[in-house]
């Protein structure tokens, strides 16, 4: 993060969490409460104190309830789970004892020991190592202040609800309970001191397009209330007291971008082809069935990755075989004739149940087809439902995680006995349907040439592949800046993947989040990659670019990159490559 003076202008850089760019006033949120009450209280009194405190508690319980409703309706249940970890922070007995115990025994003040006990939990959470358990300190923070709220009779939000212009919102790290009712009409944007583009509030904003910047270090304590800010979700910056100079040139940017969202809308048909005649597969990224319908007006061609385990997180239990097989059937139905690539079970990592015992490493430990293996019959049911579901479209098959031959192997056998038992019964498959691992650990790619007699494709998952061979944890802000899919050692891995699947006839996709990143598609393309496969927001862009690009300088660029020692020179190549082919896509020179 840094920040410039210039005629009162100052800029703080971030990370864009969520496009768009607007300018409003600001209002700073989720200020410590300044002015908690402390008095002793008789032992008469504790009895009243008590009950208050109880009431609170169910009063946070039916405010948060109601959040929950609201999020699941509007945006569905995997985004209204997440207020579960705050229910059950609410019950959390360690906190209601501890509250009630001070009360009680300290005679003081119900909001006092509310307000000592939160701020304690959420201190010790917030210095830990575990990125899963840091963000729980947001969850309690929130919890806190709406018993502290709640016990001083202040309305929930009550700054948001007095709303009476638009402003843009900043807050150390906002809760995903407040950012789910903000108000659209007023709110424009918010931007947070905390977080990376994969927390809770990021996923939100995204989901709910409202622009957001999010990492901004400590911008809380730099800025005021009232005072006018220019936020760029793009280029996640937030500009306070813009100048008429940069208001202008935002102003331009932002008429600039809504005739380019026009031209963008242009190519939803159009096949995702290089300038000289080049054929890439340019496929979406889902969750969910539902999903597809913003993956059809993206302009997508097809799904390169169903990541089936929210499936499995949505449901209070793993969905059984018809409930799996009626999924993957809706989104082979709906992407015909294009294909849908269906990856088995990738739980572990952050994908686990709130309420799984934790590992100590749980990207190392175990996850997706470790999980398979060691369950066979589950692996059976999905592999059952998938095969099925090939009858009714392009279904492609994929594993994950595959870190062995033997793995890999012992996952066909399966898949080979799942076949069997659907020909005894009649059940219709497709008998040619293709089986793809995905290539996200480095042990993978670099014995691809075992690998690739036994799959008709790999799908790079660069999220993990670069996670796992640079030993930069993919979810961790302080070690972001260290997270390069553009690395020496990524391109060797994707290079040896490519070389090996070649004499063997299997095509190669990425479907990492680098695959939609304009600055890494040229490279990607150069380096022989059939297939991007990216979330749906990213698609028309990426189709934009690719439909401007020439396979002869992507194969050039790809050569020259090859020959690099560092990270931030592969990337300025290739960023270099695609602002030659498509300007529009770095406004303002941005990289
Ligand atoms: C990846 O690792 O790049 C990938 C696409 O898988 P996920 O993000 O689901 O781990
Ligand atoms: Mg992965």
């Amino acid at each position: 993060m840094g920040s410039q003076e210039n005629s009162g202008e100052r800029v703080y850089r971030g990370t864009g969490a969520a496009g768009g760019v607007v300018h409003a006033r600001l209002l700073l949120l989720g200020q410590p409460h300044r002015d908690i009450p402390h008095r002793s209280i008789g032992a008469e009194e504790t009895g009243s104190e008590l009950k208050r405190f109880q009431q609170a508690l169910v009063e946070t319980r039916h405010q948060i309830q109601d959040i929950q409703r609201r999020v699941t309706a509007a945006m569905g249940a995997a985004e209204g789970g997440i207020f579960d970890a705050h229910l059950m922070t609410l019950d959390d007995p360690t906190i209601v004892d501890e509250v009630t115990r001070g009360i009680r025994d300290k005679r003081v003040n119900a909001e006092h020991v509310v307000q000592q006990v939160i701020q304690r939990y959420a201190s010790a959470l917030a210095a830990v190592e575990d990125e899963y358990l840091r963000e729980r300190a947001a969850d309690i923070r929130d919890i806190g202040s709406r018993l502290l709220n709640n016990l001083m009779g202040v309305a929930g939000e009550s700054e948001l609800s007095r709303l009476t212009e638009p402003v843009v919102i900043i807050a150390h790290d906002l809760a995903p309970s407040v950012t789910a009712v903000l108000d659209r009409s007023k709110v424009l944007g918010f931007a947070t001191d905390a977080g990376g583009v994969t927390s809770h509030t990021a996923i939100m904003a995204r989901k709910l397009k409202i622009p957001a910047v999010v990492g901004l270090g400590n911008v809380t304590h730099q800025v005021y209330s009232g005072e006018y800010a220019l936020l760029d979700g793009h280029g996640g910056s937030l500009v306070i007291n813009p100048t008429d100079a940069t208001l202008f040139q935002y102003g331009q940017m932002r008429e600039r971008r809504a005739a380019f969202d026009e031209r963008l809308r242009d190519l939803r048909d159009q096949l995702a082809v290089t300038f000289d005649g080049h054929r890439i597969t340019l496929a979406a990224n889902i969750d969910e069935p539902g999903d597809y319908i913003d993956a059809k007006k993206s302009g997508a061609e097809g799904v390169g990755l169903f990541r089936t385990e929210f499936l499995f997180l949505k449901a209070s239990e793993p969905p059984d075989e018809d409930t799996q097989y009626a999924a993957y059937r809706a989104v082979a139905e709906q992407a015909a004739p294009a294909g849908v690539v269906i990856r088995t079970l990738d739980l572990g990592g952050d994908k686990m149940f709130p309420d799984s015992s934790r590992e100590a490493n749980p990207f190392l430990g175990w996850r997706a087809i470790r999980i398979s293996l060691s369950n066979p019959e589950q692996f059976r049911i999905q592999l059952r439902a998938v095969l099925r579901a090939s009858a009714h479209g392009v279904v492609k098959l994929m594993y994950p995680m595959i870190s062995s031959l033997d793995e890999l192997l012992e996952a066909n056998r399966i898949l080979e006995e799942c076949r069997g038992e659907l020909r005894k019964l009649g059940q219709k498959f497709d008998e040619k349907m293709e089986v793809g691992m995905m290539i996200e650990i480095p042990s993978a790619a670099l014995i691809a040439d075992r690998l690739a007699p036994h799959v008709d494709f790999f799908s790079l998952g660069t999220n993990d592949l670069t996670q796992y061979t640079l030993a930069v944890d993919r979810l961790n802000e302080r070690v972001a800046h260290l997270h390069q899919p553009g690395h020496p050692a990524i391109l060797r891995l994707i290079q040896l993947t490519v070389e090996a699947a070649r004499p063997h006839g299997c095509w190669v996709g990425v479907c990492g989040e680098a695959a939609g990143d304009p600055a890494y598609i040229p490279l990607f393309i150069g380096l022989g990659v059939d297939e991007l496969s990216a979330t749906p927001a990213v698609i028309p862009e990426a189709k934009f670019l690719v439909r401007r690009l020439k396979l002869s300088e992507a194969k050039a660029l790809a050569a020259a990159a090859l020959q690099c020692s560092r990270a931030e020179e592969v990337r300025a190549l290739s960023v270099a490559v695609s602002k030659k082919a498509a300007p529009e896509l770095f406004p303002n020179g941005t990289n």
